[in-house]
């Protein structure tokens, strides 16, 4: 048993996308429904809206490679993320990428038990809901914090503050776990709050042993 995290954790906060789940198709229809919001707005074709949302991802990345999230990206292009959330759930189609993760469900089911869960994503909620239901852990969350939560994109140092302050409990309480460091893991990390990189869903089977628990 390998125990890295401290034996105060009490809460675990999942970024989606990525994280519970990994579907290039998905992300590739949610980039198309934020060129089609741009190319709406701001009355260009698709070809044009999708340069411009290359290059403003681009220029408003801080580090290079560290591309900011959509969601961000379409609000400093001016657009109402309202529109955003409503064009992801026209355009995205998880049901036909996503089916239940039996081994996803188990983990969670274990760590449910033991923790309270959380997701915090960039995505709207119902989008976010049917995806968890796609995968047969809709109920494995006490909370799902989504877009609407503040209308703050990830990483936003005050709505991380609001989430924290209603999840309750001291920044040793928390663990968040997320597969874009930059978007997920720094505002966490910069309070002091325990962070679980991952590259791949499979990543996640790892939490049990990181945090001490035995099966
Ligand atoms: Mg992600």
């Amino acid at each position: 048993m390998r125990c890295v995290f401290g034996k105060s954790i009490r809460s675990l906060v999942f970024d989606l996308d990525g994280t519970l789940y990994a579907c290039p198709e998905i992300g590739t229809q949610i980039e198309r429904a934020a060129v089609l919001l741009i190319a709406e707005n701001h009355g260009l074709s698709q070809a044009h809206a999708r340069r411009v949302l290359q290059d403003a991802r681009r220029m408003l990345a801080e580090t290079p490679g560290e591309l900011p999230p959509l969601s961000r990206t379409c609000l400093e292009l001016g657009l109402d993320l309202r529109d955003f959330v409503r064009v992801l759930e026209e355009k995205a189609h998880p049901e036909n990428y996503l089916q239940p993760d039996r081994d996803l469900e188990a983990l969670l089911r274990f760590l449910q038990s033991r923790y309270g869960l959380y997701v915090y994503t960039n995505n709207g909620f119902f989008l976010a809901r049917r995806i968890l239901a796609l995968l047969g852990v809709e109920d494995c969350f006490r909370h799902i914090y989504s877009l609407e939560f503040a209308w703050r994109p990830k990483p936003d140092a005050e709505a991380l503050q609001s989430l924290l302050a209603e999840i309750g409990g001291l920044p040793d309480s928390f663990l968040f776990v997320g597969d874009r460091y930059h978007v997920d893991l720094r505002e966490p990390a910069n309070l002091g709050i325990a962070v679980f990189p991952v590259t791949d869903p499979g990543d996640l089977m790892q939490l049990p042993s990181l945090l001490g628990d035995t099966s």
